[in-house]
């Protein structure tokens, strides 16, 4: 198959509105670096839409009919969007699937520490991190700190361009003679990666509230200076956020490159941004389903947390809460029962989302040049991930690639197919594997990404919205 550049298919209207997709894609990327910043503005989209929540109409013992749309939110981190098709979704449903973690340092529950004159938090890296790419770069701090009373502190700091950002140092090159000669997976270990936050005792404050001149630093004020940057820190937090340093225990702070998605290219033609790994397919995913229209198949799109940890966890793939909305819906519609449930799923069509790895000549030696993604050159599909051997691949049927096929040449979308890499260099999961448990036709597809993992990954603006086409191509007409 002949890799076709998806530009080269678009007339002058259609890159227009490449733009314009690209450009809210870059927006929801600078308002979601956390799986709950994306929930957030999730929900605030499509509610807008029409959708309404699970639950609630559960509670209303309302019932569900054709077009109805309804969401179900887990945990503030996962998300299940249903549009009830014309057609029972005993027969089965079309689902989108994607996630919404992303690689990043998460701040220890034990944190806050001073050394040399400097205040520090500790952190413990998530996900797939080359960690030498973390050090001297503006960071950000997002999350929350859940309080003993229960309520919940909102903290987002080093976007703005007012805001101050973090970082983790690095040895200067003049000292670095021996760290040169260490591998690059020792160059700097994860214990390293806590980052600097502060640089000024608290006794400064102090002497200027006292009134007391410059040379007048009594004894008190140097026993003070114990940990008296560490005191600064907490002083500052307990007056912008009212929070204490016990609170850390009770918190999920994630620290990103700070700043915003940028286009990248004299020609504007890519982006380059921080969480593209899996936003990009979980962007472009809500995108579709909020604009198929009525289908015969009840569409369905799935936004989850912790792929990037094996999709563990309440709020991951691997959670029973995907299969319990679907029970719930199927409920609603009239059409419950545990044989139903499970003829639902079984009957089901899946593009499982996430990134794919976009050729790179300056690695071309870690690629099979004819079984890759390239960069702006369509929708990947990849029948098996996995590696040495496909080990832990979904592998997707033949069957169910013809079907996908001729529904996208139908629709005139550009796609490609690939494998991540070549066969005995390595690979990487991804969630296709868990709905395939239910025996439910599932593919892995999605975006080529260049420097996947990095605290900056690029993306082609052009594959973007030509993944979005795909998604809402495959909604309307799966049925297998
Ligand atoms: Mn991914
Ligand atoms: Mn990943």
């Amino acid at each position: 198959m002949e890799h076709k550049n998806t530009w080269e298919t678009y007339s002058t209207k259609q890159m227009k509105e490449v733009d314009a997709f690209a450009r809210e894609y870059m927006d929801f990327l600078d308002n979601g670096k956390t799986e709950r910043e994306c929930i957030d503005r999730i929900v605030n989209t499509i509610e807008q839409s029409g959708y309404q929540e699970l639950e609630t109409l559960v509670t209303a013992g309302r019932k569900l009919k054709t077009g109805d749309r309804v969401y179900s939110v887990w945990m503030n981190k996962s998300i299940v969007m249903f549009q009830i098709g014309k057609k029972k979704m005993t027969d089965g449903i079309n689902i989108l699937g994607a996630h919404i973690d992303s690689p990043r340092l998460d701040v220890k529950q034990n944190p806050l520490y001073e050394d040399g004159g400097f205040a520090y938090l500790d952190t413990h890296y998530y996900g797939g991190v080359k960690k030498y790419q973390w050090v001297t770069l503006p960071l950000a701090i997002h999350g929350v700190v859940v309080k003993k009373d229960g309520t919940t502190v909102e903290i987002n700091v080093g976007e703005s361009e007012d805001d101050p950002v973090f970082f983790v140092s690095d040895l200067l090159i003049h000292l670095a003679q021996e760290q040169m000669e260490k591998k690059a997976n020792k160059v700097i270990e994860g214990e390293a990666l806590d980052i600097i936050i502060g640089n000024k005792p608290l006794v400064i404050d102090k002497k200027d509230k006292a009134g007391k001149g410059k040379d007048e630093s009594s004894k008190e004020e140097k026993g003070a200076a114990k940990d008296a940057v560490k005191k600064g820190i907490l002083e500052i937090l307990e007056k912008t956020y009212g929070i204490e340093e016990e609170d850390f225990i009770s918190a999920e702070l994630e620290v990103v490159p700070a700043g915003n998605a940028r286009e990248a290219g004299f020609d504007r033609s890519m982006i380059l941004a921080y969480g593209q790994d899996d936003r990009v397919c979980a962007f472009s995913s809500l995108k579709a389903i909020l604009e198929i229209g009525q289908t015969d198949r009840t569409a369905c799109c799935i936004l989850v947390d912790k792929e990037e940890i094996g999709s563990v966890g309440a709020t991951g793939m691997q959670s029973k809460f995907f299969e319990n909305a679907i029970a719930e819906v199927m409920n609603l519609t009239g059409e419950y029962s545990e044989l139903n449930v499970r003829r639902c799923l079984a009957r089901s069509c899946m593009l499982s989302s996430d990134v794919s790895s976009a050729y790179d000549p300056a690695f071309a030696s870690s690629f099979d040049k004819k079984n890759v993604a390239y960069l702006g050159c369509g929708m990947v599909f990849n029948k098996f991930t996995g590696s040495r051997g496909k080990s832990g691949s979904n592998d997707a049927n033949a069957e169910y690639l013809g079907h996908i096929r001729a529904i996208f040449e139908k629709e005139k979308i550009n796609f490609q197919t690939a494998e991540l890499g070549k066969v005995d260099l390595g690979g990487g999961g991804t969630i296709a594997y868990i709905l395939a448990l239910y025996g439910m036709n599932v593919i892995d597809s999605g975006v080529a990404v260049l420097n996947m993992h990095a605290p900056w990954e690029a993306t082609s603006k052009a594959d973007v919205y030509e993944t979005k086409r795909g998604y809402v191509a495959f909604l309307k007409n799966a049925d297998l």
